[in-house]
């Protein structure tokens, strides 16, 4: 089965999908402030950001792994570069939205889309702000 019969096949039935999916870990540090928010977070603070992708695959290659776990990690600290110890709120992708973490996830996801290559995709990237605190931004197969 592949990935697009599955999307063009969602006729609003809900079914189990089978599928194997890696994971790669990276973190970042930088500052920000949430503008418009009622709180602490609106004063400028900082995170030690974790960050997390997921990708997933129907199949695995010839050599029974989804994706090179070194390929995928050596992307997302490539994206990640440009945010480390940088104060959010001045890069041109924050200027428009808050670098909520959320955002942030939305960013990476949309920029790591472009290392995952068919017919592996990318599922998923969690940010977490600090041990108990994580947004999601991702797809469900
Ligand atoms: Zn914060």
């Amino acid at each position: 089965m592949l990935w697009e019969d599955v999307i063009a096949d969602r006729s609003g039935l809900y079914y189990v999908l089978h599928m194997f999916r890696a994971k790669v870990v990276d973190n970042f540090s930088a500052a920000h402030h949430l503008r418009g928010y009622q709180g602490d977070c609106e004063r400028l603070h900082g995170h030690n950001y974790r960050v997390e992708v997921v990708v997933a695959a129907l199949e695995l290659d010839d050599m029974g792994i989804v994706m090179d776990f070194r390929d995928l990690k050596l992307s997302l600290k490539d994206v990640l570069k440009e945010m480390d110890h940088q104060y959010l709120n001045d890069l041109p992708i924050f200027t428009e939205v808050n670098p909520s973490a959320e955002h942030i996830a939305e960013y990476i996801y949309a920029r790591m889309k472009a290392h995952v290559l068919a017919p592996v995709r990318i599922l998923e990237v969690a940010v977490w702000e600090n041990e108990t605190c994580c947004a999601f931004y991702g797809e469900h197969a």
